[in-house]
């Protein structure tokens, strides 16, 4: 997947930047703590298909 896709893919619901997970199978809006899911390299930007997204620890300042 093309890193410049990120500069036209925002959120669905904010219309924030997203950003790859670590194992880049999904895109992470931190707004709203949801990941949506990357199918076959295309990015399903639906806030019926996202998941929760729990951020791991590193750089969070670890207050939810
Ligand atoms: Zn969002």
């Amino acid at each position: 997947m093309d890193h410049k896709l990120l500069d036209i893919l925002v959120c669905p619901i904010c219309k924030g930047r997203l950003q790859f997970n670590a194992e880049k199978t999904g895109l992470i809006c931190r707004a709203e703590k949801l990941i949506y899911p990357i199918e076959d390299g295309i990015p399903l930007m639906l806030e019926s298909l996202a998941q929760p997204f729990s951020e791991p620890t590193g750089n969070a300042p670890g207050v939810i």
